[in-house]
């Protein structure tokens, strides 16, 4: 089905989109071009504390859809585990104390020296599971996000929305566990689109940006939309045929490239693009 080009309020951009500004300047720069919404990044909010942070937000009138990133679940000791569910709780209760609805959560690589990745999935399902309480009582959404097989062995070792709709299938707790989709990690997905249709109603966040044909790095070489290979707008499309209506959520890594320009530059770039390639 073909959707209408995106509009302005339907706009989010990521706040490490802005990598080269600090907390504050990221946030006045997308209000000063209009775009009303961001995705928090865990640690430049760190860097002014979660009370200023929320401040600089309610006074720029910008608001932030998610926190981004929690997770990182496969730790092997029961020590380690204990302490990355204390982490979890204080980031859900960032993410709540920002007004986000979700925390984006990736699963985490695997251990040092490991080589047993179904253990490490199944570490990943029990620490979900466990996860759901905390965040129920923060009333923040579980935002579960795969990434590209690139990350399996340091990041994420769930590559397929195939992979997340079975966790979240055999977790069966609707209401506070969902997607993260990014178009990024998952556009090459020959199942993709019905992946799509069997997530109906767990799609949380939606995160856009470009594959660049020769990329020099998988996670910090992303594109802007329009300079590569994924088909955002045909994505969009299918996650909208789902009954989603939250944002496209431009998310730019670009350590040589977008995060050494003019923030302002930027910014109205992405809008010129979102207009023409979300
Ligand atoms: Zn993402």
């Amino acid at each position: 089905m073909p959707v209408s080009p995106l509009t302005l309020d339907r706009l989010c951009i990521h706040q490490v989109t802005l990598m080269q500004c600090d907390f504050k300047g990221s946030i006045d720069c997308l209000a000063r071009h209009g775009v009303m919404q961001t995705a928090v990044w865990k640690d430049k909010l760190d860097e002014v504390g979660t009370e200023q942070g929320a401040r600089i937000l309610h006074d720029a009138g910008v608001a932030s859809v998610s926190l981004c990133a929690g997770g990182f679940l496969t730790a092997t000791t029961k020590a380690g585990q204990q302490k990355i569910l204390d982490d979890n709780r204080r980031w859900l209760d960032q993410a709540a104390a920002i007004g986000a609805h979700s925390m984006v959560t990736i699963t985490g690589g695997l251990a040092v020296g490991e080589t047993d990745i179904d253990s490490a999935r199944k570490r990943v399902l029990d620490r979900l599971g466990e996860l759901v309480p905390l965040a129920r009582d923060t009333g923040v959404k579980i935002a579960l996000e795969p990434l590209h097989p690139m990350a399996c062995g340091n990041r994420s070792v769930i590559s397929t929305l195939g992979e997340a709709n079975n966790m979240l299938d055999a977790l069966d707790m609707p209401d506070i566990l969902g997607i993260a989709l990014d178009s990024y990690a998952l556009w090459w997905d020959p199942e993709l689109q019905d992946e799509i249709a069997r997530a109906a109603g767990r799609i949380i966040n939606l995160h856009v940006s470009d594959w660049l044909k020769d990329t020099g790095d998988t996670r910090l070489d992303r594109g802007m939309m329009g300079d590569g290979h994924i088909d955002n707008r045909a994505i969009r499309s299918w996650v909208e045929a789902t009954g989603f209506t939250g944002p496209s959520e431009v998310e730019i890594f670009s350590e040589d490239g977008w995060w050494q320009r003019d923030p302002n530059e930027l910014v109205a770039t992405i809008i010129e693009r979102a207009i023409r390639h979300l």
